[in-house]
């Protein structure tokens, strides 16, 4: 089986209406998937070994389970449309390209839920293009009775709501942008409570990411255990690699889950430009640890990666090549978490803002004995103690960066 799933249609004229993805099969699954119970539509879900897209590389059969076990009602399906995380651009693909796939996964999500309103908050950016290509899709989806008080007939209403977000990188992180669909401060919550248990205006509420939704038609055709042989063990399916950096023909790719990243650079991307050698990888989105050129050959799965200290996470891949100094790349990476930062947690809202001061005195020349190591703390001491995962995606890279290329950083010390 070719392990193009999600971007098979992409090069078709009119890949993102309703005719186009009808001729190929499309508005097919739902229709069968409103025969079978919910419970067997998550059962199927977490056969496939479908984990989310988004970055946190959880369960969605099981997220979905939390969910159901619930008693209070409604209970709602949020999408996370807000691809914030610098070096991800593949879900604005999923929405302009192939937007009726998504809703078809929205439509079987929603079933298997129990809920009737799905809400898709995408960042704001998006408009013109992929919300609008969207919009367009529900609207068709809803006039041949799709969406609606009567979803193909069977008495079940979904309705589909698309938000605009502002363009805070807080708002991708689920709390936070269930806040922002309330109407309020884009602020991340304590947890406890998940939002499976307590999310959009206190109700149980499951939030997925955009190409996690993408793949539920499919799964559902091949079945669970078909579909998790795509991939690697605990690792269903292919995956939406958004490769950037120094390559040859950058660009979104779809893989098997669990590709090393040697086949993604050298065979699916035609290696780097120039000849020249690979110096570090970024994996998953800036907010992961930086590899190494010598881990090239690990795959790229969320296990493999949890392993390797580091994380797939969003499915972000930045090449860099041997020209690249770390410190500079740092200090770009550390100045967006500083900008980013919502303020509420002391560590991350002063922490990320000091070492990106610091790592500026580096790369201007002016770094003095002692400024590297105290960088090193300021993200060691405030790891996991924050209400969200804002500064661990600072920390991680912060600390990475100085372990592996330490000399591009001590460098830059006046004697
Ligand atoms: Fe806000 Fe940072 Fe605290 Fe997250 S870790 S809640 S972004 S201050």
């Amino acid at each position: 089986m070719s392990d193009r799933i999600l971007t098979k249609h992409w090069g078709e004229p009119d890949s993102y209406t309703l005719a186009g993805y009808e001729r190929i099969g499309g508005y097919k699954t739902a229709p069968e998937a409103f025969k079978r119970t919910p419970d067997d539509i998550v059962a199927e879900v977490t056969k496939g070994n479908l984990r989310g897209r988004g970055g946190a590389g959880f369960s969605t059969g099981m997220k979905w389970s939390f969910v159901r076990k619930e008693k209070a009602t409604p209970k709602y399906l949020v999408i996370n449309a807000d691809e914030g995380e610098p070096g991800t651009f593949k879900d604005r693909y999923v929405l302009e390209l192939d937007p009726h796939r998504f809703i078809e996964g929205c439509i079987i999500g929603a079933y298997a839920l129990d809920c009737h309103a799905v809400y898709v908050y995408c960042r704001g950016e998006f408009e013109p293009g992929p919300i609008t290509r969207l919009k367009a899709a529900i609207t068709e989806a809803r006039a041949r009775g799709y969406l609606g008080p009567s979803v193909f007939g069977t008495g079940y209403a979904i309705e589909m709501h698309v938000h605009r977000g502002a363009g805070a990188y807080i708002c991708g992180e689920e709390t936070a942008l269930l806040e922002s669909l309330e109407g309020k401060k884009g602020f991340p919550r304590l947890k406890p409570p998940f939002p499976a248990n307590a999310g959009l205006f206190g109700k149980p509420t499951a939030v997925n990411n955009v190409e996690t939704l993408a793949n539920i038609p499919t799964i559902l055709q091949m079945g669970g255990d078909a579909y998790h042989a795509l991939g690697c063990p605990k690792n269903g399916g292919t995956r939406l690699f958004c490769m950037s950096g120094h390559l040859v023909k950058p660009g979104v790719v779809e893989a098997p889950m669990g590709a090393t990243f040697r086949e993604l650079i050298y065979d699916r991307c035609g290696g780097i430009p120039g000849g020249k050698k690979l110096k570090a990888i970024i994996p998953g989105g800036s907010s992961s640890a930086v590899l190494s050129a010598d881990q090239v050959d690990l795959k790229s799965d969320f296990d493999t990666l949890k392993g390797a200290k580091t994380m797939a996470g969003s499915g972000g891949v930045i090449v860099l090549d041997e020209t690249v100094d770390m410190a500079w790349a740092l200090y770009n990476v550390t100045k967006f978490y500083a900008h980013e930062s919502c303020g509420q947690c002391t560590p991350c809202r002063e922490g990320t803002g000091w070492a990106a001061r610091l790592l500026k005195k580096l790369v201007d020349g002016r770094g003095e004995k002692g400024d590297v190591d105290l960088i090193y703390n300021i993200a060691r001491q405030g790891e996991q103690r924050t209400i969200c995962a804002l500064f661990d995606g600072a920390a991680m890279p912060l600390k990475s960066y100085i372990e592996k290329f330490r000399a591009d950083f001590d460098s830059k010390v006046k004697a």
